[in-house]
């Protein structure tokens, strides 16, 4: 097949399973109203779960008067400035760790730990449903990957106990799973762990700014320790409405990271203008009633969209999936409420598996009861008359 044929085949064969994805363009600020193609739209798609992408646009432009535009360099050569190792200190701080290091995106930051961590002869075990970037990383890191069945730690044990591998173990998780918004059982994880000496690494891009007191995460939601949850990974793209990702960890995980994650050192540094651009949302994300709202927000749904008979699932969190089946019915619901200015996406495989396509439905503190209820209502009109199957 000539690569010609490579990319037309591909191509269509997204186009004829309803799998053919298309960027939207927004000409607004995120929120929970936006224009986007030129349309107004109530968005329920976004992970700005506290409301804070819309904030601290003047903390960043006073942060560029500082520092201008660009970091100029890697961190270990000469991009690495006061901005970025202040964000660094607050993160740690915030999180409950003795020390965290900043690397430009979530994606990167798993692939860095993970493929710095593991080597060939290790094993690394993860959850079935984890995130893109933990399962690249594990391949990246050339150990042996065995995936256990989601949220089964009935599962992970097995794998534990009948591990031949001569190096180490590792296992990661999400903490708040991305497409179905359960949260991982991580304290018997962390039981797991120690028993059979491997070590625990958690994905909490959906966790931190939500879960625990002052938004410091799923370690301190679980009220864990350091040592039980030895590498936190937290991002600053949802929750904290910034951009960019940190690993949280001990004085020596942190040094190792700076030594061995390709993804930190092979790269350019953020801008340090964006790092203390950050702080005052990191501020604004510690206030507690942000959670409180988003809680109360999060039960509205749920007790109306139960009493309405649409399909949740077994989620607490800001995502809140209703589960589907095919992907073009999928498709068919998501434009049904988009006819009716409403944002939902429609979650297909292979981000998901076969026939769990999905609506994909996230809740934010800054959306207004009116709002949720405008869902709502929506939801129950086209249930009506496209009752989903089963
Ligand atoms: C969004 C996400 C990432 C990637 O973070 P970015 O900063 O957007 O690259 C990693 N893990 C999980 C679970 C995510 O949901």
């Amino acid at each position: 097949m000539s690569w010609e044929q490579r990319l037309h085949t591909a191509l269509q064969q997204r186009r004829d399973q309803d799998l053919w994805r298309q960027r939207a363009q927004l000409s607004s600020v995120q929120g929970t109203e936006v224009t986007c193609n030129g349309e107004h739209r109530l968005n329920f798609c976004s992970n700005d779960y506290l409301g804070l992408a819309a904030q601290g646009g003047d903390d960043l432009a006073a942060a560029a008067q500082r520092w201008q535009l660009g970091s100029g360099s890697s961190h270990l050569v000469c991009g690495h400035s006061n901005a970025h190792h202040a964000l660094e200190d607050a993160l740690a701080k915030l999180t409950g760790y003795p020390r965290a290091i900043l690397f430009s995106t979530g994606y990167m930051a798993n692939l860095g730990a993970i493929s710095a961590l593991a080597r060939r002869g290790d094993l690394v075990l993860q959850d079935k449903l984890n995130h893109a970037s933990l399962l690249d990383g594990a391949v990246l890191s050339r150990a042996q990957l065995k995936r256990y069945r989601h949220a089964d730690n009935a599962h992970l044990e097995s794998l534990l106990k009948g591990n031949t591998n001569a190096g180490e173990t590792l296992v990661v998780t999400d903490t708040i799973f991305s497409m179905d918004g359960d949260l991982a059982d991580i304290p018997t994880m962390a039981e797991l762990c120690q028993k059979h000496g491997a070590l625990l690494m958690a994905d909490d891009a959906h966790g931190f700014g939500v879960l625990g007191t002052g938004g410091a995460g799923a370690r301190a939601h679980f009220d864990l320790t350091p040592e039980q949850l030895p590498v936190y990974v937290g991002t600053l793209g949802k929750a904290l409405g910034g951009y960019g990702a940190f690993v949280a960890g001990s004085e020596e995980m942190i040094d190792y990271m700076v030594q061995f994650a390709r993804s930190y050192i092979y790269t350019t540094a953020l801008p340090p203008a964006l790092a203390e651009g950050m702080l005052g949302n990191l501020e604004r994300l510690q206030n507690d009633q942000l959670r409180e709202t988003l809680q109360q927000r999060i039960q509205q749904f749920r007790t109306k969209a139960l009493a309405l008979g649409l399909p949740l699932m077994d989620s607490n969190s800001p995502i809140q999936p209703l589960m589907i089946g095919s992907a073009a019915k999928a498709m068919a619901l998501s434009a049904a409420l988009h006819k009716q200015g409403i944002w939902v996406s429609a979650i297909r495989p292979p981000t998901v598996p076969q026939n769990e396509a999905r609506l994909r439905i996230t809740l934010s503190a800054a959306h207004s009861e009116e709002q949720i209820d405008r869902l709502i209502h929506a939801l129950a009109d086209i249930w009506e008359v496209m009752p989903h199957e089963q």
